[in-house]
C-alpha cells in the first residue's frame, strides 16, 4: 500500500464517494478516473462530480464508438458539470501502419485494443499516481475477486463500486435521476466498440455481449500489468 495512505485511513474498508474523497486528500492533483461512458457510467460520475468535478476524466475514442456513446458522453459531461473530461484518441499514424484496413478488430482484438485503447490509457496515466475506474465484482470473470483497491506498478488502482451489486445500480440511477445510455433500452448493459459488443439476452451476465464467441473476456485496460 502507498505511504501516502497509510498514513491517513483504512483505504480498503471505504467505498463509493468515501473512497474517491480520501484518494483525492492523500494525492492532491494525481487522482484521475477512467470511464468508458458505457451502460453504467453515469453512477461513478455522478459520485465523482459530487467530490469535485473538477478532477481529470480519461475516456478513450478508439474510433470504433458507437455514435451513441459520443452522444451520451456530451450530455452526461453537461447533465452532472463535469469540467475536465480528457478524450483520447490512438495514434493516427500508428492506426495507418497497424490497422489501415480497420480490420484488426476482428483478425487480432487484443492487438486491436493494445493499439486504439492500452497505448492512449498509458501515456495519458503518466501525469497521475491514482486511477479510478467502475468495476464491480457482480460483472464477473477476473472481477469476481477483484480487491477495491491495488497498487499496479507504478500506479494505483481504485473501484469504488466494486462491491455495488445490480439492485444498488439500478437504485442510483433512480435515487439521483441519472440520464441512461441510448442503447441500454436496446439491451446492451455493457457497453465497448461497435464491433465488439452485442445486446445480450434477459439472465445472462452483463458483460456476455463483448467480444461474443471470443475467448476475449476483457479489453486489458483492467488487467494487471498494462505493458
Ligand atoms: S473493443 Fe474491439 S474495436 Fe475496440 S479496441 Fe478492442 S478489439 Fe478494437
Amino acid at each position: 500500500m502507498s505511504p501516502a495512505l497509510d498514513k491517513t485511513v483504512n483505504i480498503e474498508a471505504l467505498h463509493g464517494k468515501e473512497l474517491i474523497a480520501a484518494l483525492l486528500e492523500a494525492y492532491p492533483k494525481q487522482v484521475a478516473v477512467s470511464s468508458s461512458f458505457g451502460a453504467e457510467a453515469a453512477v461513478l460520475l455522478s459520485l465523482v462530480a459530487e467530490v469535485d468535478p473538477r478532477i481529470p476524466v480519461l475516456t478513450v475514442d478508439t474510433g470504433c464508438l458507437f455514435e451513441e456513446t459520443r452522444a451520451y458522453r456530451e450530455l452526461l459531461i453537461r447533465h452532472l458539470g463535469l469540467t475536465d473530461v480528457r478524450i483520447l484518441t490512438p495514434d493516427a499514424s500508428q492506426i495507418a501502419f497497424r490497422d489501415p484496413g480497420n480490420e484488426l478488430w476482428e483478425s487480432d482484438p487484443d492487438a486491436c485494443c493494445h493499439l486504439r485503447k492500452l497505448e492512449p490509457m498509458n501515456w495519458a496515466t503518466k501525469a497521475f499516481k491514482v486511477l479510478i475506474d467502475g468495476r464491480k465484482r457482480f460483472h464477473g470473470d477476473s472481477r469476481a475477486k477483484m480487491k477495491t483497491v491495488e497498487q499496479w506498478g507504478s500506479i494505483l488502482k481504485a473501484a469504488p463500486l466494486a462491491g455495488f451489486d445490480e439492485a444498488e445500480i439500478e437504485r442510483a440511477f433512480i435515487q439521483r435521476n441519472l440520464p441512461r445510455h441510448p442503447l441500454s433500452a436496446r439491451g446492451y448493459r455493457s457497453i465497448g466498440c461497435e464491433p465488439c459488443t452485442s445486446p445480450v439476452g434477459l439472465g445472462e451476465p452483463v458483460r456476455s455481449g463483448r467480444w461474443a464467441g471470443k475467448a476475449k473476456t476483457e479489453c486489458g485496460l483492467h488487467k494487471s500489468p498494462w505493458f
